[in-house]
């Protein structure tokens, strides 16, 4: 260890297990300054004028930065909090502070790079030095059997070959201490701050979802080891109502406060303990497509945000306002997209099943700009990941890793995951009084539809399209 001070830059990477900028930052320097900048552009809109970030999300990132901030001060240091662009807070810092090095995550998208390269930039005219890290993926990208650059375009072959030529590796150790400079801290702003209007999620929401690493662990000790739910996830994961259906890692992976690494060596310690078989396997399987659309954005950037995706070309897609308002609330029509949408509204979170059929509802049924979907998305997750959102996005609208015609027959999708129609039940009370046609209630005769709802202002609406037409014609497309 030298006489300097470093700086670590927190990203999405809010955690101090397995991180390591962290680490090196610590290792490199006699006192470390730990930042994390709320980057007033995040919290701006986007495409289609819909915001980046909603209630949701910016909840969780407010407490995963409170609670990386109390693991540093237990770590004898603390986690400076400014609103900023980081290439205009990060050398302020640097120069205050005689800082010789930054160490950073490096982040796969097109934006973060932008300002990545805007921060290296404005670092080096400081002559401050940046080195950055990749550690978002369970395998690390230098032990890819191929550059991403050559990377199969299709997950399968992909998968089989790194499963079979590459391996992960350990985790990095968390530093014991971690000595920071006295300084001023800054508050942590709230969601109102960054100018977004709280939400408190439904209480019929599968998770709150809090924020943080700590609440990460929580998850997993809850999920592995007290609900002993791991051994059935492949049976259960399609499922849709109650916190463990599935893992619900998916928020603290986005923000880093798990490392997938991590998550892996509690899956291997599970096996180990308790049993090894097909599900336990298969978490690290979902793992391993977290890994594919990360590569993949490696590969393609902003590709990924263009109308024909990396299929390439400049296909049309109609950008029907009023349409996709009515896929946004859930009044479509069709109670199984419904139910979905309004659980990511009130929620945040949506199960992949659900995800699937939103999305093809949105990009095959109604021929929406795909797009425009996977914006909504952005500011609605709690999980919102650029790379698995635009990836699944562009792979469900046929212009990503999948150009096969794989459109979700959204009726019979409800009936299968669905079956008692309770899921629909409970996300749309109007529809409380159906039975078996909960799924197709335009099929009821127009008696039958009257008495679905005592209060007139209730009435679910009726399909926003004709559904049969629209099933043949995806049928022979
Ligand atoms: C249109 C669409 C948009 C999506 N957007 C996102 C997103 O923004 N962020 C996000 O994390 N996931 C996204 N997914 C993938 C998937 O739906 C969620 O990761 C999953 O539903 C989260 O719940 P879970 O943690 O319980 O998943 P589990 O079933 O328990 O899976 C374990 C973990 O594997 C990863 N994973 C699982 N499925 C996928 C997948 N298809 N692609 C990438 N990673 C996967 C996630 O990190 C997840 O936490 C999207 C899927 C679709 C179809």
């Amino acid at each position: 260890m030298s006489d300097t001070t470093t700086i670590v830059w927190f990203r999405e990477d809010l955690r101090v297990h397995d991180n390591r900028a962290l680490l090196d930052a610590v290792e490199a320097g006699e006192e470390v300054l730990p930042v994390y900048s709320f980057d007033p552009r995040e919290f701006d809109t986007g495409m289609f004028d819909l915001p980046r970030v909603g209630p949701y999300r910016a909840r969780f990132l407010v407490e995963s930065v409170a609670d990386l901030r109390e693991s540093l001060r237990e770590r004898g240091g603390d986690l400076l909090v400014r609103e900023g662009n980081p290439e205009d807070v990060l050398p302020v810092l640097a120069a205050a502070h005689d800082v010789e090095t930054v160490f950073y995550h490096t982040k796969p998208a097109t934006e973060e790079k932008g300002v990545e390269t805007a921060v290296t930039d404005a670092l080096d005219t400081e002559g401050v030095e940046t080195r950055s890290v990749w550690g978002k993926t369970l395998y690390h990208i230098e032990d890819l059997p191929t550059s991403v650059y050559g990377m199969d375009d299709t997950f399968t072959p992909w998968r089989k070959s790194v499963e079979r030529n590459a391996s992960i590796r350990d985790r990095v150790p968390t530093p014991d201490d971690v000595p920071t400079p006295e300084t001023d801290a800054g508050e942590i702003p709230s969601p109102a701050d960054l100018g977004i209007e709280p939400r408190e999620p439904d209480e019929r929401g599968v998770l709150p979802f809090e924020g943080g690493e700590t609440a990460g662990r929580e998850r997993i000790a809850r999920y592995f080891w007290e609900e002993d739910r791991l051994r059935g996830y492949k049976e259960t994961r399609n499922g849709l109502l109650g916190p463990d259906f599935s893992s619900k890692l998916s928020a603290w992976l986005t923000h880093g406060c798990l490392s997938p690494r991590y998550v892996f060596e509690e899956v291997k310690r599970y096996e180990a303990e308790r049993v090894s078989n097909e599900s336990t396997y298969w978490l690290l399987f979902e793992l391993i497509w977290r890994d594919f659309h990360t590569f993949q954005f490696e590969k393609y950037g902003a590709d990924f945000f263009s109308s024909g995706g990396i299929q390439g070309g400049n296909p049309e897609w109609r950008e029907d306002r009023t349409a996709f308002e009515r896929w946004a609330n859930g009044e479509t029509g069709v109670p199984f997209v419904d139910a979905n949408m309004r659980e990511l509204n009130e929620t945040g979170y949506m199960s992949n099943r659900g995800r699937q059929n939103v999305a093809s509802f949105l990009a095959d049924w109604l021929e929406l700009d795909w797009r425009m979907g996977a914006a909504y998305f952005e500011a609605k997750l709690v999980d919102y990941d650029v790379c698995s959102n635009w990836g699944n996005w562009a792979y469900q609208a046929g212009v990503g890793n999948d150009s096969r015609n794989n459109y979700f027959n959204v009726v019979s999708q409800g009936e299968r995951y669905d079956p008692g129609g309770e899921y629909v039940r409970h996300w749309i009370p109007e529809l409380a009084g159906l039975g078996e046609n909960i799924h197709d209630p335009w099929t009821l005769r127009e008696d039958e539809q009257a008495t679905l709802s005592a209060e007139p202002d209730e009435e679910y609406p009726g399909p926003m399209i004709d559904m049969d037409a629209a099933h043949e014609r995806l049928r022979n497309r």
